[in-house]
């Protein structure tokens, strides 16, 4: 079966009050993959859903990111031949 669900994962989060209505034990958290991976909060009360965005990996990320770009432009200009017309 080669068949993927387009179905979110959500999950109950225990002790979590709504941010809107403060309704406890009613929000989920939900995780979707498609069409791109992303996850939020959701509250089965009022409807309300935002994003928790975990700051350590968010900044975590945006690290690696430069440290990348920084790798790139170091070997490119290392690396550069340049041709004479
Ligand atoms: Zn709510």
């Amino acid at each position: 079966m080669r068949y993927q669900s387009p179905q979110p994962k959500r999950r109950f989060l225990a002790g979590v009050s709504c941010p809107k209505c403060q309704a406890i034990d009613a929000v989920v958290q939900v995780n979707i993959t498609d069409p791109t991976p992303d996850e939020y909060i959701e509250c089965t009360q009022c409807g309300h859903s935002e994003h928790r965005p975990d700051p350590d990996s968010i900044s975590a990320k945006n690290n690696a990111e430069d440290q990348l770009a920084r790798d790139a432009m170091a070997t490119g200009t290392s690396g550069t031949v340049k041709f004479r017309n």
